[in-house]
């Protein structure tokens, strides 16, 4: 859609169609990868790339988590394009790569408006916006619109300041806010994300399944919110924004996974922060999947006081193979202190009401919590035993910007964070517990060995990996290779442990 006769814009763009080039940032840039992870597909930006196009923009989306891009080959990408709007996308730990990447498209694109976008332009502006910053502009929150508002606003020379959730830098230093927008109520009326950008075998979730063809992963986002005010929690480790919850209807959810059946999808991730917080809700779309006669597995994340036998079979029934609960901890009084709002006694039953259902089992662990003891530490390995999962990650402690923690606690001191080294995976950047540091590392890597080690562990993984070996050949290999570089990392003495796949 072409226009004669532009406005006049500082960024003299010469038509109302802009050229806009989406980027995922990937957090450990050019590190070689220690362990097998996950690499989830960035949905919400496919959703701003679906949007963008419905108003006539050409996009390009480029995703460097695949590990299929360097980073010369972006660069090239972007002198090639010459994109008239470069969104750079990314968590806290791709902070640092986020903002290299910010400086390369303003050297390369003088005349482009370089826009933050991410859960950490939305917990620190600030971070985007400093003397000689290569940054026009952040969005904050649920980014799909008014990135695409964003645009619009830009190509058609409105001021930035016009378009509701985003952050501006001020002349004098520091960022204001427009008017913030509210959260969507309505997500059946989002367009779905532009999931053929994403039907590749690069996107892999490690954890077991049933699907014994070959793995083509999809995600799905069935609602957004979570209500819970765990004290570690922030956007970085969410999917969603919000504490109200909101659900899309079990058509909308059903079209959706639909359409990736018809891209060739055997299996989808649902990337809700708490899949089951509404039972009847669950049931009814376990129950629209059957009667559409959908053929897909499927996995989802959970809570395990938001479980019950009953849901868990009706979910079975429906094609879900695994469930992921963040237990966090085997001790009471630390399950106080993180806010977490369960008991031990939830863990137990989610466990064991998982295993009945005749579905795999992935547990998430944290060490290193506030005020936390060996004795505490302890505990949480012997719950850990009894709960006897497919799969596990045991991470740190990490006051991620916009989690409670930080905001309440640790906001000042958060400014000296070098975000280069916020893994909670493998590294303790601060520690707030009263174990030695060295001790807790020590204590993940015995953790691990104590787990993976146990036959019924290692002869349970050794069934659900060979499963699919034959038709899921590549990324079988690719996971043995990365999880013997793993075990031989977590299980030599003084050596820094890494995460098992999650
Ligand atoms: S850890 Fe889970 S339950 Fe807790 S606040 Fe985060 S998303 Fe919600």
């Amino acid at each position: 859609m072409s226009q004669p006769n532009p406005p006049a814009t500082d960024h003299a763009l010469r038509t109302f169609s802009a050229r806009v080039f989406l980027l995922r940032l990937a957090s450990w840039a050019d590190i070689a990868k220690a362990h097998p992870e996950n690499v989830m597909a960035p949905i919400k930006l496919g959703t701003a790339a679906r949007l963008l196009e419905d108003r006539g923009h050409r996009v390009t989306l480029v995703d460097t988590e695949t590990g299929v891009y360097r980073r010369d080959e972006v660069v090239n990408m972007l002198r090639r394009e010459r994109p008239d709007v470069v969104v750079v996308h990314g968590i806290t730990t791709a902070l640092p790569n986020l903002l290299r990447f910010g400086r390369t498209a303003r050297e390369l694109l003088p005349d482009a408006l370089v826009v933050a976008s991410g859960q950490h332009a939305t917990a620190r502006p600030q971070d985007f916006f400093f003397q000689g910053s290569p940054f026009d502009v952040a969005t904050q929150v649920e980014y799909e619109e008014p990135l695409a508002d964003l645009v619009e606003a830009h190509v058609r020379g409105a001021p930035l300041q016009s378009v509701a959730g985003l952050a501006l830098p001020e002349p004098a230093g520091g960022f204001t806010r427009t008017p913030p927008r509210p959260l969507r109520d309505d997500l059946d009326t989002l367009p779905f994300p532009k999931h053929e950008l994403f039907m590749r075998e690069e996107y892999t979730v490690f954890h077991p399944t049933d699907v014994r063809g070959p793995r083509r992963w999809g995600f799905v986002m069935t609602s957004r919110g979570c209500p819970y005010p765990c004290l570690y929690c922030s956007p970085t480790l969410r999917n969603s924004y919000g504490r109200k919850m909101r659900f899309r209807s079990a058509e909308n959810v059903t079209d959706e996974l639909a359409y990736l059946a018809r891209l060739g999808a055997t299996v989808v991730h649902m990337k809700d922060d708490i899949f089951t917080i509404d039972r009847e809700r669950t049931l009814a779309l376990c129950d629209a999947i059957q009667r559409r006669g959908l053929r897909l597995s499927w996995t989802c994340q959970t809570r395990a006081d938001c479980v019950d036998l009953e849901l868990l079979k009706a979910m079975r029934a429906a094609g879900c193979c695994t469930v992921s609960y963040g237990i966090e901890s085997g001790s009471p009084r630390i399950l106080e202190v993180l806010r977490k709002r369960e008991s031990v006694e939830d863990s137990l039953n989610a466990a064991a009401w998982t295993r009945a259902a005749g579905l795999h089992l992935v547990t998430f662990y944290l060490l290193g919590n506030p005020t936390e003891t060996l004795s505490d530490m302890e505990m949480t390995l012997a719950l850990a035993k009894r709960i006897d999962p497919d799969l596990l990650q045991v991470g740190f402690f990490t006051p991620y910007p916009g989690s409670p923690f930080y905001e309440e606690q640790y906001r000042e001191q958060g400014e000296s964070l070098d975000p280069d080294d916020l893994s909670h995976y493998n590294r303790v950047q601060v520690n707030f517990s009263a174990v030695p540091t060295d001790e807790l590392m020590r204590f993940q890597r015995r953790f691990y060995r104590e787990i993976i080690l146990s036959p019924r562990f290692a002869a349970r993984f050794a069934r659900n990996r060979l499963r699919g070996l034959p038709a899921n050949l590549g990324a079988e290999m690719r996971f043995f290779r990365l999880s013997a570089k793993f075990l031989l990392k977590s299980l030599t003495p003084g050596r820094k442990a890494a995460a098992v796949p999650s």
